[in-house]
C-alpha cells in the first residue's frame, strides 16, 4: 500500500481554515485530520481529542521532552503542537493527513518532512479577514488585533509554500484542493510502482 501524503494548510486566524477542512473531509474521506495539542483555552463550539487535545502548560513541555510533536510553536501567547504517533500511523496505513499549522510549524514540517504538500490559504481582502475574525464572536477585541498582527507575519512566510488559495466561496476552494491533490497523487514518485509491477 502507498504511504498516505502529508498536507500542510496554513493561513492567518479566522480565514476560514476550519470550515474549508471540514468540507474537504466529506469529499475525501481518506484524509486524516491531524488533532493538535494546544495550551489555549477551550472554546464552546470545540470539541476536546476532534478540536484539539487540550492540555496544560506542564503537559505541553513533557510532550515536548519526550519528542512527542513533530513540529511546535508559539502562537498569541500559546502553545500548540502535532503529535507525531497518531500522525504517522495514519500515514503508514494509507491515509492522507492533514494539519491546520500557522507557518512557523509548518517550516519546522518542511524541512523534516520535504514530501509535504505545503497550501497557504489567504483571505479576499484585510477588511474581510478583520471582519470574519470580529464576526466569530469568540475572540475579545484585544487578541483579534494580535491576531491580525500576527496575520501580517503570516503573509510575508507565504512564499514558502508551493500553492496559494484565496478564501473566498468554501467550493471553490474545496475544488481548487482536490485538484491539487490529485496532481500531487499523479506525480511520478507516486506511481512509478504502478510501472514496476508491468516489467
Ligand atoms: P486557533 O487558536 O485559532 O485554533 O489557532 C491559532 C493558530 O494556530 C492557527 O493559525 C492554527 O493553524 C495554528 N495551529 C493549530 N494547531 C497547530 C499546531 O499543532 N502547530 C502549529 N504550529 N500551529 C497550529
Amino acid at each position: 500500500m502507498n504511504q498516505g501524503q502529508l498536507i500542510v494548510l496554513s493561513g492567518p486566524s479566522g480565514v476560514g481554515k476550519s470550515t474549508v477542512v471540514k468540507a474537504l473531509l466529506q469529499y475525501k474521506p481518506k484524509i486524516q485530520f491531524s488533532v493538535s495539542a494546544t495550551t489555549r483555552p477551550k472554546r464552546p463550539d470545540e470539541e476536546e481529542g476532534k478540536s484539539y487535545f487540550f492540555v496544560t502548560r506542564e503537559k505541553f513541555e513533557e510532550m515536548l521532552q519526550e519528542d512527542a510533536l513533530l513540529e511546535h510553536a508559539e502562537y498569541a501567547g500559546n502553545y500548540y503542537g502535532t503529535p507525531v504517533a497518531p500522525l504517522d500511523k495514519a500515514l503508514a496505513e494509507g491515509y492522507d493527513v492533514l494539519l491546520d499549522i500557522e507557518p512557523q510549524g509548518a517550516l519546522q514540517i518542511k524541512a523534516k518532512r520535504p514530501d509535504a504538500i505545503m497550501i497557504f490559504l489567504a483571505a479576499p481582502s484585510w477588511q474581510e479577514l478583520r471582519r470574519r475574525l470580529t464576526g466569530r464572536g469568540d475572540t475579545p477585541p484585544d487578541k483579534i488585533e494580535l491576531r491580525l498582527q500576527q496575520a501580517r507575519w503570516e503573509y510575508t512566510q507565504a512564499t514558502e509554500y508551493e500553492y496559494i488559495l484565496i478564501s473566498d466561496e468554501v467550493e471553490h476552494v474545496v475544488k481548487e484542493l482536490l485538484a491539487i491533490l490529485t496532481a500531487e497523487s499523479c506525480k511520478v514518485k507516486n506511481r512509478i510502482s504502478l510501472l514496476k509491477e508491468e516489467l
